[in-house]
């Protein structure tokens, strides 16, 4: 803290966007009256209830496919991208299963696709994982180089939740559909952060997540395509055999209201809050690079998701700088593969070794992140990395 500045900073501070972001109050606004007064089931449609339930789903739909340029009907509403992510993959793979079917996917991918891939080699299928280049970019000449003729399904994610890394997920769908590959891509970090057109880029398969984008948890959805070619899932969960028979189970009406608000709410503004927080990150790592010794980054400094700054401070375990920094909440790897105390496997794969992922933070900036908190985020982690190093070092005589 600057000397003689005024305190007037709100702690701790969260700068862990990539792990969930807190609800926009105007999301939370248009979700209130979902809760009590218009609590309806979507599918009843033998009164208001459940017809004022119905209007709400579609109009939050019609928001989230205007959004990413879909038509409504392939928007597929989950309780998540985990979810969406094991519809896409295991749902598509099963549907075009045979003898050797091949997947492609990433080393880099969240483990809501590595594990679904993982499942799928249980069941027969070859699966390959492929290893990006030293910026953490899977490119589409090494998906094109993957593809067999057996190969039925890649998936690649649009953002890296670690660190950042944008993938050129419109050249790998080109590759992918000149080979009559079906392509998925993981875009819950991406979906509000960087323009997303499904149609544009040729996607077949696209997830998402509600909570990554000051929506509430517990929703997402999946873009299914229609058209061109009409993309055919078997399903995971049976019941009612609501959203066209590809995810049964009475609809979150609530939650479905929060995203649809949320997906306006960055259609109208996610462009200029991206330049505003690709700013705020600039101004964190040059205030970091300028008081911390040996600093490095991970991942793509210019085709980076803009709130996302990854780096390795040698001679740190980032476990106790972030002990020792308390008021500051930042993220060693990622928050699902920290649950395993395992370094990020993203950082290995990228050829970081052992102690160098584990001396690695992850700063997640977002909608209401302040230069403010920037700034004393810069300054916090600058004093407990030099207290971890001191700790450290041999002592002198
Ligand atoms: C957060 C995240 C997920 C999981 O989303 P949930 O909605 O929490 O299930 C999947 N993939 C990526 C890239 C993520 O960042």
């Amino acid at each position: 803290m600057t000397p003689g500045r005024p305190e007037t900073l709100k702690r701790p501070v969260y700068l862990d966007y990539h792990a969930t972001t807190p609800v926009d109050p105007r999301v939370f606004e248009a979700m209130r009256p979902y809760f009590t007064e218009h609590f309806g089931n979507a599918a009843s449609a033998s009164h208001v209830f459940g017809w004022r339930a119905e209007a709400a789903v579609t109009k939050a739909r019609e928001a989230l496919a205007a959004f990413v340029g879909a038509n409504p009907r392939e928007i597929i509403f989950t309780s998540g991208a985990t979810e969406s992510n094991n519809l896409a993959i295991l749902g598509a793979a099963r549907a075009r299963s045979a003898p050797g079917a091949h997947v492609i996917t990433s080393a880099l991918e969240h483990r809501a696709v590595l594990d679904p891939c993982r499942r799928l080699e249980t069941e027969g299928f070859a699966v390959t994982y492929l290893k990006p280049d030293p910026h953490g970019v899977t490119t589409a000449a090494a998906v094109a180089a993957a593809i067999t003729p057996l190969t039925v399904l890649a998936s690649v994610m649009a953002a890296n939740n670690e660190i950042g890394t944008l993938n050129p997920v419109g050249e790998i769908a080109r590759v992918c559909k000149e080979r009559g590959v079906l392509f998925h891509t993981d875009a819950a970090q991406a979906l509000g952060k960087i323009p997303l057109d499904v149609h544009a880029l040729g996607l077949d398969l696209v997830s998402f997540s509600a909570h990554k984008l000051c929506g509430p948890k517990g929703v997402g959805a999946l873009f299914v395509r229609a058209v061109n070619p009409r993309v055919r899932l078997v399903p995971l969960v049976f019941g009612g055999g609501h959203e066209r028979g590809l995810r049964s189970g009475t609809l979150d009406v609530t939650g479905i209201v929060g995203f649809g608000a949320a997906a306006e709410i960055a259609r109208a503004e996610g462009e200029a809050e991206a330049r505003r927080v690709f700013a705020l990150r600039d101004r964190l790592w040059e205030r970091l690079l300028a008081r911390v010794e040996g600093l490095s980054r991970n991942g793509s400094p210019s085709v980076c998701h803009p709130g996302n700054l990854n780096v390795t401070i040698p001679g740190a375990p980032a476990d106790a700088v972030i002990v020792e920094a308390r008021d500051l909440a930042v993220s060693s790897g990622s928050a699902c593969t920290s649950a395993e105390a395992e370094p990020s496997h993203v950082l290995l794969a990228l050829g970081r070794s052992r102690a160098e992922a584990e001396a690695s933070i992850r700063f997640g900036l977002g909608r209401f992140t302040t230069e403010e908190e920037v700034d004393w985020a810069a300054d916090e982690v600058a004093r407990a990395v030099a207290k971890v190093r001191m700790e450290r070092a041999p002592p002198l005589r």
